[in-house]
């Protein structure tokens, strides 16, 4: 597991983004990120989990969350732009976006495919992140310090059978995220890098291994250090990387 020790004020005053924050790691995101002082804006799908996060950060005593139901795999231009003008209104700027909303779609051949699923989870897993990644650079640069995290997979890295689109979207993910991170070096505050979990319990783990005891992996709570690590300003000088959340790294 990647270590880290992260100071209780690392996040103080941030304002952070977080994509499917309802669930799974995201939610575990939201609650690591606000413990450590950021404002959390929590964007999801269904509007009933996001609620129940925001009311638990709330009953925590962490800064005050903010909501954003969004479907990304139906999101148009003006849905983004809408949000942007929220986050500057409210805002002003924006200090963090973690990307880690993903969609599995099917597990089977390419050969058998359907295309319409395949589109879904390309559009969820990497043209909305780029929509949304691009829409809101603007308030990202107003940062003294901004972090873009990626989430990608194993199989983003070395393509398996029946893995189809997931694979492929986060193949692209690590390449989006390469791109980005060396367009903005040097020339803006803001860092990009990638994230792979690695095995967590969550939904989508259990949907893709249902012969699996859960109780093995760890849960995404306890894969946080790195999330908390690439977020906050002790990685300042760290970009355009791709880390294991459960690798031997350290920070
Ligand atoms: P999860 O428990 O299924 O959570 C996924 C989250 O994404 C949910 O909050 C879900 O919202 C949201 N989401 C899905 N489609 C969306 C859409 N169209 N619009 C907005 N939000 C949407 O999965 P997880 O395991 O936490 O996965 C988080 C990330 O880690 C994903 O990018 C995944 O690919 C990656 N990952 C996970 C593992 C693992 O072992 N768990 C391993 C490698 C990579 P709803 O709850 O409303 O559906």
């Amino acid at each position: 597991m990647f270590t880290y020790d992260a100071p209780e004020a690392l996040l103080k005053d941030r304002i952070i983004l977080i994509t499917g924050a309802g669930d799974g790691i995201g939610r575990a995101a939201a609650h690591a990120y606000a413990a450590h002082g950021a404002t959390v804006v929590l964007l999801g799908r269904t509007l009933e989990k996001l609620e129940k996060v925001y009311d638990e950060l709330e009953a925590a005593g962490y800064p005050q969350p903010a909501i954003v139901p969004l479907n990304l795999d139906t999101a148009a231009e003006h849905d983004y732009i809408e949000l942007a003008n929220q986050l500057e209104e409210t805002f002003g700027r924006l200090d963090g976006i973690l990307h880690n909303a993903g969609m599995l779609g099917v597990l089977t051949s390419i050969e058998n495919y359907d295309p319409i699923i395949w589109q879904q989870v390309m559009q969820v897993n990497v043209n909305a992140p780029f929509l949304l990644t691009q829409t809101l650079l603007p308030l990202l640069n107003r940062s003294k310090d901004a972090s873009v995290i990626f989430t990608s997979s194993g199989v983003g890295r070395k393509g398996r059978a029946h893995w189809g689109a997931y694979a492929v979207s986060k193949f692209a993910t690590e390449g989006m995220a390469q791109v980005l991170a060396d367009e903005l070096e040097n020339i803006s505050p803001v860092r990009v890098n990638c994230i792979n979990p690695g095995a967590t319990r969550t939904a989508m783990r259990a949907y893709a291994y249902p012969a699996e005891m859960p109780e093995n992996n760890p849960t995404p709570e306890q894969i946080m250090p790195l999330y908390l690590y690439l977020m906050g300003p002790d990685s300042l000088n760290v970009n355009g990387q791709s880390i294991d959340a459960q690798g031997n790294g350290s920070a």
